[in-house]
């Protein structure tokens, strides 16, 4: 029997795990292809999970014995779908095709003064910190700016806030580039506000991220103790959700602490609305009215201002999508176009289900979709053979591109652990698409010419 073949879009946690319960969870034999814009892969965990978070960004060792365990599952990094090849040509040349690219845009506030100099959705930020290529090296320049406002209470928003107070020796024990550690070396910013929409019975971090933020050294973490006298609405929340409760006990032990005379604060508001960011062309300041009480309004200066209010999907050409959720519809992960399934077309992570969950989460979610495929293909009749894999390489070639494949991407690596070891660090992060590219290309021509 051929080989099924099955191309993934996307190879971070929900790719990665797709790919890899694909070859566990069948005595069929599958190749998996995946592919990602980027020459390198894991997505999130490489570019989202904070810096300083190394246990969780050590799942990157699972998924690369997932890539090295069998030659059935290939890296395609540097490849952009819908320029490079379209939805259309993925679904001629594989047998599957399972989006699993994420949530790549942000969601906005919709309030005046949104597009100021100094305001910038979270995601920019992260980013920036983390070296991604998409980013400029100068995108942030901190020196000079005494406070910034986030708006949000989720994860995302305490990784933004803990990044900010990090000394220069944690950052250094991060894999960020060197000239990130700088810009936060040279950050003036002492006085960070954490603006919540609701009560806090409603944030969204996690108890345990609250507490690491309590356990940084160089920051008092202030909460108002009058912000914790809970009204029916919070009280019944907390009532349902002993997450909550957990997370209500240490705001009462942040509230208990008080300040320690740190020289820096985390400073969290609640229940105030964003209602517009002021200045002429940089932002200076925001104002916020009570969201229980709009008649009563709050006017913070700010340097900075982060949206830290969650993610959105990308529509891509021949994809479905549900622009009111930002992810593309499917029933049981089976894509959708109306209410008819577009067969042989599965969704993944984020896209799937909307931007919520921890790494772990997405293997389930990978379980769920692999499941479908497995049945459909179990169910379906004869069919021709998917074409091989040379065909789709021939495609790319024709086109000029340049695709890193999982040989390249480790050559891509080493040169990031040569340049952390060249300056006594770990490893550092390749922040330029040439430097990667150039990095890729030196273990391929050694390669050619074995
Ligand atoms: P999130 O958890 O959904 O938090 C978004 C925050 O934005 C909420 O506080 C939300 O308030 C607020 N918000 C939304 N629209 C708003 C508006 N118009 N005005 C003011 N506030 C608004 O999203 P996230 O922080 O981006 O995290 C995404 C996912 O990644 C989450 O599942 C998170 O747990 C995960 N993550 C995990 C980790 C970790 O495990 N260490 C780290 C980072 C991210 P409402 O609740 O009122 O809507």
């Amino acid at each position: 029997m051929s080989a099924i073949r099955v191309a993934v879009i996307g190879s971070g946690p929900s790719g990665a795990y797709t790919a890899q319960l694909l070859t566990e969870e069948s005595d069929l034999p599958i190749e998996v292809d995946i592919f990602d814009r980027l020459p390198t892969p894991f997505g999130l965990v490489r570019y989202g999970v904070a810096p300083d978070h190394p246990r969780i960004k050590s799942i990157i060792a699972s998924f690369t014995e997932v890539f090295e365990a069998t030659e059935a599952i290939r890296f395609l990094g540097n490849v952009q779908i819908g320029t490079d090849i379209t939805v259309d040509e993925l679904r001629a040349h594989y047998d599957a095709v399972v989006f699993a690219h994420g949530a790549p845009l942000d969601r906005r506030l919709g309030i005046p003064g949104e597009d100021l100099a100094g305001v910038h959705p979270v995601r920019e930020f992260v980013s920036w910190y983390q070296g991604h290529p998409d980013h400029a090296v100068d995108a942030f320049h901190l020196a000079g700016s005494r406070r910034a406002v986030i708006i949000g209470v989720g994860n995302v928003a305490l990784d933004a806030a803990r990044m900010l107070v990090r000394t220069t020796e944690e950052l250094r024990e991060t894999d960020i580039p060197e000239h990130i550690v700088e810009a936060f070396a040279a950050s003036t910013i002492d006085d960070i506000v954490v603006v919540g929409r609701r009560g806090p019975a409603f944030a969204k971090f996690t108890n345990k991220e609250f507490l690491e933020l309590l356990e940084v050294e160089s920051t008092d973490v202030l909460v108002d103790p009058a912000d914790l006298e809970l009204d029916a609405v919070q009280q019944a929340h907390l009532d349902a959700n002993p997450a909550a409760r957990r997370l209500m006990a240490t705001f009462q032990k942040a509230a208990e602490r008080g300040s320690l005379g740190r020289n820096k604060t985390i400073r969290f508001v609640f229940d105030r609305t964003p209602v517009e960011l002021l200045g002429d062309r940089a932002v200076t300041g925001i104002r916020l009215t009570g969201t229980t009480d709009p008649s009563e309004t709050e006017t913070l200066d700010a340097d900075l201002v982060l949206r830290s209010v969650g993610y959105l999907g990308n529509p891509l050409d021949g994809l479905p999508f549900d622009t009111r959720t930002g992810t593309v519809p499917h029933r049981d992960s089976r894509v959708l176009d109306g209410d008819d399934e577009l067969g042989g077309v599965y969704v993944a992570g984020w896209i799937k289900r909307g931007p919520n969950g921890v790494v772990g989460t997405n293997r389930l979610c990978a379980l769920e979709t692999v499941t479908s495929l497995l049945q459909d293909l179990a169910s379906r009749g004869e069919t021709a053979p998917a074409p091989t894999a040379e065909v789709v390489d021939a495609l790319l070639r024709d086109r000029d591109v340049h695709v890193v494949d999982w040989d390249a991407w480790r050559a891509i690596e080493a040169a990031e652990i040569a340049a952390g070891e060249d300056i006594g660090r770990t490893r550092i992060k390749l922040h330029l698409r040439d430097d990667m590219l150039a990095a890729a290309m030196a273990a391929e021509s050694v390669a050619a010419n074995v």
